[in-house]
């Protein structure tokens, strides 16, 4: 009998605004078929018969552009299937400006214990330059609101280096992020991914992105000042108080498996990667006539897993246990990758204590140069 996932991803792929970053699978909100959407998708989570979770995470997309009534509609369904006395954590992305009173009031009655806010910077002309449509005054007032309902295991993202934004912006970004006082933040520099309208724009010439030194001492400007405010940087891009660690992430970073619900949603099952169609009609039609909607399907090899169980693993402070890796893979680790920790070691990019194979802080700037030198060939 195979172990089923206790981990799933469901994801709402509408947005009411379409920033010049973003890769995610999503479309805008206007016209689409939101409530047919959401019937497929509650489908398609009966037809793997997910039931006993510990964590579940909505995300987008942008899962409060849809109503209070959706919202609604959508969690309902989503519990009346799962069984909430293992569930740890129920994440919900939602963007500042979209959570209204009536949504907060629904997510306040639902299950739901955990927001994950899009805020991306403080600073109103980047906000506009990269195409959110929210303000700071917006980012106050949401967290207000969600901290008065009683939520207060609330993480924000943010963006750094964007385009013109200089080391002063970075600071005042970082201090104003700290005074919210929540637990949970994610830091992420600004990667241009293909088709969007910051990749045209580089094409052009017409962005202005800080250096890749200025962009390093940013990184380790926000390491400094999160760690110096009781965060531990628990993930390449993450930061928490004691405590309150993304479970689901940490999941993901476990290399364990999940389910992976919706238009464009990825899961992995049964030692299997798969994809679903992006394009809302397709996937509506595969779930109507299938209820399921995996347009590619991967069976990864023991060597693929391994990889991946490295890849994932160094992203965490805690590193990759040796102990549960021979567990896994039934193989010597000594014997698989003694080499590579040798020599890694010797350039001083990763240490070794315990059980543990981690990243130092020189591999952490090198990321997934070092992951690299896992790759079985
Ligand atoms: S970044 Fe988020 S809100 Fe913006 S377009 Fe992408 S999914 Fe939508």
């Amino acid at each position: 009998m195979l172990k089923k996932p206790t981990s799933a991803y469901v994801h709402i792929p509408f947005c009411t605004q379409i920033c010049y970053y973003c890769d995610f699978s999503k479309v805008f909100i206007k016209n689409q078929p939101v409530d047919d959407y959401l019937e497929a998708l509650i489908r398609e989570i009966k037809a793997y018969e997910i039931r006993d979770l510990r964590t579940l995470y909505i995300g987008g997309g942008t899962p409060t552009a849809i109503t209070a009534r959706q919202l609604d509609y959508l969690l309902s369904h989503l519990t009346e299937q799962i069984n909430l006395d293992m569930l740890e954590e129920f994440t919900i992305e939602a963007n500042p400006g979209d959570l209204t009173e009536d949504k907060i009031a629904v997510l306040k009655d639902s299950a739901v214990n955990r927001v994950s806010l899009g805020v991306q910077t403080f600073n109103d002309r980047h906000l506009k330059q990269i195409g959110r449509s929210h303000n700071e005054a917006q980012i106050y007032s949401t967290i207000d609101s969600l901290k008065t309902a009683g939520f207060h295991n609330i993480s924000i993202d943010l963006i750094y280096a964007l385009p013109r934004q200089t080391m002063a912006d970075v600071e005042e970004n970082v201090k104003k992020a700290l005074a919210l006082d929540i637990p949970h933040l994610s830091l992420y520099s600004l990667i241009l991914e293909h088709h969007t309208v910051f990749m045209n724009k580089m094409r052009r010439g017409k962005l202005n992105l800080p250096t890749e030194d200025l962009e390093a001492e940013m990184f380790e400007y926000i390491i400094q000042q999160m760690e110096a405010n009781g965060f531990e940087h628990y993930e390449i891009s993450n930061f928490t108080k004691p405590g309150f660690e993304s479970r689901h992430n940490l999941m993901y970073w476990d290399n364990d498996e999940y389910f992976g619900c919706g238009a464009g949603a990825s899961g992995y099952i049964n030692g299997m990667r798969y994809r679903n169609r992006g394009p809302i009609q397709h996937y509506l039609k595969a779930i109507r006539e299938t209820n399921h909607a995996r347009l590619s399907e991967e069976v990864l090899t023991k060597n693929e897993q391994m990889e991946e169980e490295f890849f994932l693993g160094l992203r965490k402070k805690s590193g990759v246990s040796v102990k549960r890796f021979e567990q896994k893979f039934g193989l010597s680790f000594d014997d698989q990758y003694g080499q590579v920790v040798k020599e890694l070691r010797a350039e001083g990019l990763l240490s070794e204590d315990k059980d543990f194979i981690r990243m130092t802080k020189k591999g952490l700037f090198l990321g997934d140069t070092v992951a690299e030198k896992f790759i079985l060939g």
